[in-house]
């Protein structure tokens, strides 16, 4: 019996977005995708039906729930043996601004962005550094046991003032990886972070074409949004070729709209 050598990711939210471009980049680059979703199944098969190559297959699971977490993870793990790449990209963006927003609905936008984009990461980092920790060095030199990439957002530097939770989580998940990175670089696990701007997905959809839209776009030097397809560019070279020396980065990819040094 043969061994499959190439390398595995669990990309989550690659259902639509930014997540799905990361998966068909990937897959073009060799590796199997283990697609994640949260409930859209339909939308998880026709990423699957677009990836180059075989063996990849899709998973749901909703990641503000710790045990559905669990068991995604156990059955990514059972179906191809081990994660050698997590890219935590699932994530929500909730309005509440906070002289427009009872207490509860200020609350439960809190408690949902958290545990979505920065629980949900952080029990997934976890289980994934754990176990690449106990792994042999893959995939040539440089790779390291495992790699994590996390996608935050520029609203981490410059705060979001209709989504102060959303801006926090980021933050977060900021300081998480930059955390992981100096835990984890002993042991050969490399954690990277990109830090986009606006880009041009379902997530952006309804603010684009809203009041704040074209101060928005404003904001682009380059004239336009940044699209998922650049997106995926940084975050496959940061899966597959960054350096370890990059580990602990945080990288931002906002086409120049907001600059900080
Ligand atoms: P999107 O809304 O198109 O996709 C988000 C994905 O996350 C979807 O597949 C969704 O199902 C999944 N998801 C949401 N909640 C989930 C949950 N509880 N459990 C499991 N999966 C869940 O968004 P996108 O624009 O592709 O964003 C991808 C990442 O990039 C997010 O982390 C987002 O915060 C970040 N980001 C996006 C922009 C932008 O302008 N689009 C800007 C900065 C950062």
């Amino acid at each position: 019996m043969s061994v499959d050598s190439r390398p595995v990711a669990l990309v989550t939210g690659a259902s639509r977005g930014i997540g799905a471009e990361i998966a068909r980049q990937l897959a073009a680059r060799g590796v199997r995708i283990a697609v994640h979703c949260n409930s859209n199944q339909s939308a998880a098969e026709a990423t699957l039906s677009q990836l180059a190559g075989s063996g990849h297959a899709t998973f749901a699971a909703d990641l503000a729930d710790v045990a559905a977490t669990t068991r995604l993870w156990e059955e990514v793990v059972g179906t191809f043996g081990a994660v050698d790449i997590l890219v935590n990209n699932a994530g929500i963006y909730l309005n509440h601004p906070p002289l427009a927003c009872t207490a509860h609905d200020w609350l439960q936008a809190w408690r949902l962005t958290l545990d979505t984009n920065l629980h949900g990461p952080a029990h997934l980092s976890l289980l994934a550094a754990q176990a690449m920790a106990l792994r042999a060095e893959r995939h040539g030199s440089g790779f390291g046991r495992g790699r994590i990439v996390n996608i935050s957002s520029r609203g981490a530097f410059r705060g979001e003032p209709d989504a102060p939770a959303y801006a926090a989580s980021k933050a977060g998940l900021n300081a998480l990886s930059q955390s992981l990175a100096r835990a984890l670089a002993p042991v050969g696990v490399y954690v990277y972070c990109l830090a986009p701007g606006w880009v041009e997905t379902d997530m952006a959809t309804a603010t684009l074409a809203g009041p704040d839209g074209d101060g928005i776009r404003a904001q682009h030097p380059l004239g336009r949004l940044s699209r998922p397809d650049e997106l995926a560019h940084a975050a496959v070279y940061c899966a597959l070729d960054a350096p370890a020396a990059m580990t602990g980065g945080i990288i931002d990819v906002n086409g120049a709209s907001y600059l900080r040094s």
